[in-house]
C-alpha cells in the first residue's frame, strides 16, 4: 500500500472498486456502443461518496483530500471501467467551484454536484486552439447583469450529460490571457455531436455551442479577467489526477499479461517460459515499481501543498508516456488475441492514447519544464 494511504484512503478504494466492478464495467460494452454513460449512475455514485470526495462537508462534499480522490481514480482503472467521468467532475471541476466560488454559489451548486443531481463539464478547448488557450475566442460580453455569450467549444468530457459547464471565456476579447474569466453556463448551452473516439468510448465528448447565451454575472467564478491564473493553480492537481490512471493501468496491464502469459501455450510450453516474455514483462515489471513510487512520491507532496506546476508536469508526460510504452508491450505478448476487443488489453491500450494528449499534451508539459532548465 502507498505511503499517504490510511485507513479511510483504503475503505474509500475498497468502495469504489466494488461500485466500479458491479456497476459499471459490466454495463461498459453498451455505453460504449451508446458514447456515454446512463444518467443514473452519477445518482448512484453520489449516494455511495464517490463523488466530490475532497470538498469540504459543509457543501456536501465528503470532506477528504487528494487521496479520496487518488484512491477513488486507482479503483476505477483497477475494476476496468473507464468510462465513468467522475474524476474531473470531482477532482477539477468542483474545485473551480470550491476554490473560487462565493459562499452562495458553493451552496447552490456543490452539494447537487455531491449527490449526482448535476453532472459538469469544463469547456476551455475550442475548435481552433487547444494548447494556446489564452487564444480562445469565445466571448461573453456584459450587459447589464447578464453575460451574453457566444462562441464554440470542442472535446469537452461529460458535455453531452452536463448540467452545469464552467466556461472560459473573454470578458476583455482585447487581451491575451487577462482577458479569460470562469463563468458558470447552466441552460441556453447547444450540444453538437458527441465524438466518435478511438477508445474511452463510454465517456462521453462533446462539441458545445453558445449562441447569444445570457448568464446572470452572478455566475461568474473569482474575479473578471483572472480565468487564465486560476486555470494555472489548479494546475497541478488537474495534471495528477491524470497520472494515477496511468500508473494504475500499467500495473494492471502487466497483471493481466502475467496471468496471460502462463496459460497461453506456444511450442509445446508456456509463453512465460520463453526469455523474451520473462525479460518483457520483467522490464514492465520494473517499469511498474518505479512508477508507482515517483507517483506515489507526488501525491504525498500534493497532499502536503508542495507539488508545484514543474512537478505536476514531470508526472503527466512521464508517466503517460510510460503507460502508453507498458500497454503495447503487454498487448504484443498477446499476440492476435490482444488486439480483439473482448480482451482487457485491447481496451488498456486504446484507453491509454488520450492521455498523452489530453490536461495539456506531453509536448506543452515538456515546454513547461524546459522553461525552467
Ligand atoms: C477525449 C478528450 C477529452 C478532452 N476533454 C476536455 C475537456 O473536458 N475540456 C477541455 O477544455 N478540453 C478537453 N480536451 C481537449 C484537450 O485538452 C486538447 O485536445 C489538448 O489540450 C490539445 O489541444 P489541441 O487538440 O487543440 O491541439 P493543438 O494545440 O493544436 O496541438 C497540436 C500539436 O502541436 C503541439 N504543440 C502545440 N503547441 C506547442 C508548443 N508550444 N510546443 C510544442 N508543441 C506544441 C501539441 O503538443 C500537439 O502535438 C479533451 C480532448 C480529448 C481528445
Amino acid at each position: 500500500m502507498p505511503g499517504w494511504m490510511r485507513d479511510d484512503h483504503k475503505a474509500l478504494a475498497e468502495l469504489a472498486y466494488e461500485f466500479f466492478a458491479k456497476e459499471c464495467e459490466p454495463n461498459e460494452k453498451r455505453w460504449g456502443r451508446q458514447q456515454h454513460v446512463d444518467r443514473d449512475i452519477w445518482h448512484k455514485a453520489g449516494e455511495l461518496g464517490l463523488l466530490c470526495a475532497s470538498i469540504p462537508e459543509q457543501y456536501g462534499g465528503g470532506g477528504g483530500d487528494f487521496g479520496h480522490e487518488a484512491a477513488i481514480m486507482d479503483a476505477q482503472v483497477r475494476a476496468l471501467a473507464p468510462s465513468f467521468g467522475g474524476a474531473v467532475h470531482s477532482a477539477i471541476i468542483a474545485h473551480y467551484i470550491n476554490a473560487y466560488g462565493t459562499h452562495e454559489q458553493k451552496l447552490k451548486w456543490l452539494p447537487k454536484m455531491a449527490s449526482g443531481e448535476l453532472v459538469s463539464a469544463i469547456a476551455m478547448t475550442e475548435p481552433g486552439t487547444g494548447s494556446d488557450l489564452q487564444g480562445i475566442k469565445t466571448t461573453a460580453v456584459k450587459e447589464g447583469d447578464e453575460y451574453v455569450i457566444n462562441g464554440s467549444k470542442t472535446f469537452i468530457t461529460n458535455g453531452f450529460l452536463s448540467d452545469i459547464v464552467v466556461v472560459a471565456a473573454k470578458t476583455d476579447p482585447a487581451q491575451g490571457a487577462a482577458g479569460v474569466s470562469l463563468i458558470v453556463v447552466e441552460q441556453g448551452i447547444k450540444r453538437g455531436r458527441n465524438l466518435e473516439k478511438v477508445g474511452q468510448h463510454g465517456q462521453d465528448t462533446c462539441e458545445l455551442f453558445f449562441d447569444n447565451v445570457r448568464v446572470p454575472t452572478s455566475n461568474l467564478l473569482g474575479e473578471e479577467g483572472q480565468g487564465f491564473r486560476y486555470l494555472m493553480e489548479q494546475l497541478p492537481q488537474e495534471r495528477l489526477i491524470i497520472a494515477v490512471p496511468a500508473v494504475a493501468s500499467i500495473e494492471k496491464a502487466v497483471e493481466l499479461t502475467i496471468g496471460y502469459a502462463k496459460e497461453r501455450h506456444a511450442f509445446g510450453k508456456p509463453i512465460l517460459a520463453f526469455q523474451n516474455t520473462r525479460f518483457e514483462l520483467a522490464e514492465c515489471s520494473t517499469l511498474a515499481t518505479v512508477a508507482r513510487t515517483f507517483l506515489d512520491g507526488c501525491i504525498a507532496k500534493h497532499m502536503a501543498g508542495e507539488l508545484d506546476v514543474v512537478g505536476a508536469a514531470k508526472a503527466k508526460w512521464w508517466l503517460t508516456e510510460q503507460q502508453n510504452i507498458v500497454a503495447d508491450r503487454c498487448m504484443q505478448l498477446f499476440g492476435g488475441y490482444g488486439y480483439m476487443v473482448e480482451y482487457p488489453i485491447a481496451r488498456i491500450w486504446t484507453d491509454s492514447r488520450i492521455q498523452k494528449i489530453y490536461g495539456g499534451t506531453n509536448e506543452i508539459m515538456k515546454e513547461i519544464i524546459g522553461r525552467t532548465l
